[in-house]
């Protein structure tokens, strides 16, 4: 992520020489649009392509006029994480909030909201809970850690077989400080004599050979940009929202950390056309802000857009590495 990512969709078109990969993403999600709001509707590739151009990276642009308000695509996580505090109130696997005990299943000592989740959990709850991560999660509430548990659920499916473990390279890893780095590795040892202690076959015990310390950092390095916050977008019920609110006095608004493979993929702008948002759990909804043009580059604001120019630049640069361009910050606003 750089300031060449932010250059204008004009100019970002009129380079297609440059392109090396272009590529339409394709998903098993539905769009609907609100003209069509009250027919069936079939699952259709969302109107959106990744393009991957020489000298501004990635970007997501849409394939055909897209109308203000329409839902451009929905969106799984990779790899997902409830913020400690709320372990015990969301689901373990989507991160729905949990309003009473009958709503869900009871787990060893996590919950999940349906057989569904409880199922599709198996790909790294099996591998967790024959390992005692006491040590990992207590250094990692110490000092408010969150990215580490997304590494951990992340080793647990790849020992499972759940993921590769390369999932994520695709991804941009941030550039790390020699102290990061250092802290890291203590992470990275902590991480490993969990799992070393665990009582595994020797399938499994072997699989943990992918296990470095450059592994470790790689994966860091690309969860560090690329993890969403999740924040529920209201409750369904007085209960939800209750909770929601003493959920932010006691510790964390957010229900946990999410990163996804196509939602990273859109560049960032302060005065956007796209967002983001969650409305029951951790699945991502994309949604047009305003009438976007076949061929306009799809944008979402990585920041609180509120926030004046120059605290803008300021987060931008150390969060996500680069200096913004986009035509608000050109304009001084
Ligand atoms: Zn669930
Ligand atoms: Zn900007």
């Amino acid at each position: 992520m750089n300031l060449s990512r932010c250059i204008s969709p004009l100019k970002k078109l009129k380079n297609k020489h440059n392109l090396l990969l272009f590529f339409t993403y394709s998903t098993t999600t539905t769009t609907t649009t609100t003209i069509n709001a009250n027919k069936p509707t079939q699952p259709s590739p969302p109107p959106i392509q990744v393009l991957l151009t020489e000298s501004a990276g990635r970007g997501v642009f849409a394939t055909r006029r897209i109308g203000a308000g329409d839902l451009i695509h929905t969106e799984k996580p990779i790899v997902s994480y409830p913020s400690q505090s709320l372990v015990h109130s969301v689901c373990y696997f989507c991160l729905k909030r949990l309003g009473n005990n009958k709503d869900s299943l009871q787990g060893h000592s996590v919950k999940f909201c349906s057989n569904e989740c409880r199922e599709q959990a198996k790909g790294f709850y099996e591998i967790e809970e024959r390992v005692d991560w006491s040590a990992y999660d207590e250094h990692c509430r110490k000092l408010g850690l969150k990215y580490p548990l997304l590494v951990k659920r992340l080793a647990c499916m790849v020992v499972s077989g759940a993921a590769s473990a390369q999932c994520l390279d695709i991804l941009q890893p941030a550039r790390l400080l020699t102290q990061m780095i250092l802290e890291m590795e203590d992470e990275f040892s902590l991480l490993k004599s969990c799992l070393m202690k665990a009582n595994f076959k020797d399938e499994q015990m072997a699989c943990i050979l992918f296990l470095t310390k450059e592994w470790y950092t790689g994966v860091l390095a690309r969860i560090r940009i690329n993890a969403f916050r999740i924040d529920v977008a209201g409750g369904s019920s007085y209960e939800d929202l209750f909770l929601s609110a003493a959920a932010s006095v006691e510790a964390e608004a957010s229900v946990g950390n999410a990163v996804y493979m196509l939602s990273s993929f859109y560049n960032h702008d302060c005065d956007t056309n796209a967002h983001i948002i969650w409305i029951e759990n951790v699945n991502a909804r994309l949604k047009a802000l305003r009438d976007i043009e076949e061929g306009e580059e799809l944008r979402i604001c990585y920041i609180d857009a509120s926030m004046e120019h120059n605290a803008r630049q300021n987060i931008l640069f150390e969060g996500f590495g680069f200096r913004c361009g986009c035509n608000r910050c050109l304009s001084g606003d």
